[in-house]
């Protein structure tokens, strides 16, 4: 790697926006397939809310940050390079990417986004604060700890109606809150009662936790107390796509939300820009965030090479033009 103007500037194959899962999964794949890479990451990844992690093979349990530092160091140690802060613009200049971050501007011939969702949840006092402890939306994250355990799902829309009949796997005992959303309707009502989940029609007013700042309870706007032991719910999800947006990435419509298209091999519609991971994908959980970062480098380092034959055949081609005899004997 190639450092000019006074090191700010930096020449490198590719640049990473983010340093989760997703991109700390390509970055690895891709240092070590010997290209020169560099991850500029805000610090801010989504689960950074919860102590542990769960359902990541070989890794149950681990908190989510040590995860992260673990990958860092795999990473470092073949060469990649970090740039702690936020990347503030991006623009294409003669089919270089061009990225600055703070006083930091790395020249890159592909980018790949991954950065991520951000979660916004309902306004109900007490519930942000409890957001990756008590309060959380992945059963196949938290079920488990939460089995046979009293469970509130406090809905945010129609899909709240299938959390709930999905969180029934883990414990009989489930409340659905329904005042947010208003009442399910008679179907989803029918089913809902067909499994024994408790239908609450009442206001929510906060949520209530012990000295220890553990959740206990949902406190309705009629001073009745529900208790329950977690809450699991639906935030409304909004990708973290303005640096791909800012370059004119075309977007899809799905899970109700704008996200940008991106192909099988994580391509956008902008020209070398890649994304993996929550930033177009909701359904990304570690693992699979993992095992799309892993294929995307793949397909990055592939269009790569296909780029560096291009790239020595045209070499060869303006010497041929110079010397026919030299150009001939490097093709031999
Ligand atoms: C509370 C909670 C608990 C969860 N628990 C689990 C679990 O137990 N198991 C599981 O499999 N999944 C879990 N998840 C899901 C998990 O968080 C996501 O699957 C995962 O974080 C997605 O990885 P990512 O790399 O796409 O994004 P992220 O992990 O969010 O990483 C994105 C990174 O990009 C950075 N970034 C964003 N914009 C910029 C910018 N402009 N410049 C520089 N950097 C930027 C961010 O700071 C961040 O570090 C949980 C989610 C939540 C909300």
């Amino acid at each position: 790697m190639e450092n000019r103007d006074n090191d700010t500037t930096t020449d490198v194959d590719i640049a990473i926006v983010g340093g989760g899962p997703a991109g700390l999964s390509a970055a690895l794949a891709l240092v070590r397939a010997r290209r020169a890479v560099t991850v500029i990451d805000g610090g801010q990844p989504r689960n950074r809310f919860a102590p542990h992690m769960h359902g990541v093979l070989g890794h149950d349990g681990l908190p989510p940050t040590e995860l992260l530092r673990r990958g860092r160091a795999e990473i470092e140690g073949y060469g990649g390079v970090f740039v702690d802060g936020d990347v503030t613009s991006v623009s294409v200049e003669e089919g270089s990417i061009l990225i600055s971050a703070g006083g930091e501007v790395v020249h890159a011939r592909r980018l790949l986004a991954a950065t991520g969702l951000r979660d916004e949840l309902p306004d109900i006092e007490g519930l942000r604060e409890q957001w990756g402890r008590g309060v959380v939306v992945c059963p196949y994250c938290d079920g488990w700890e939460r089995r046979n355990g009293v469970i509130g799902i406090l809905a945010t829309s129609p899909q709240s109606v299938d959390q709930a009949q999905l969180l029934r796997q883990w414990s009989d005992r489930i409340v659905y809150f329904a005042n947010l959303i208003g009442e399910p309707d008679a179907d989803a009502e029918r089913r809902l009662v067909a499994r024994g989940i408790r239908i609450e029609r009442r206001e929510v007013a906060r949520i209530r936790t012990d000295q220890d700042d553990r959740l206990t309870g949902v406190e309705l706007t009629d001073g009745e107390i529900v208790d329950v032991g977690a809450i699991f719910t639906g935030p409304t999800m909004y990708p973290l796509d303005e640096l791909l947006l800012s370059l004119g990435a075309t977007t899809t419509g799905a899970h109700g939300i704008r996200w940008v298209a991106i192909d099988a091999d994580g391509r956008t519609s902008v020209p070398n820009v890649w994304a993996v991971g929550n930033v177009v994908d909701p359904r990304a959980n570690v693992p699979v965030s993992l095992g799309a970062g892993a294929l995307i480098a793949g397909a990055i380092n592939a269009d790569l090479v296909k780029e560096d034959v291009e790239a020595a055949l045209a070499r060869i081609n303006a010497r041929s033009e110079v010397d026919p005899e030299e150009a001939s004997s490097l093709l031999r």
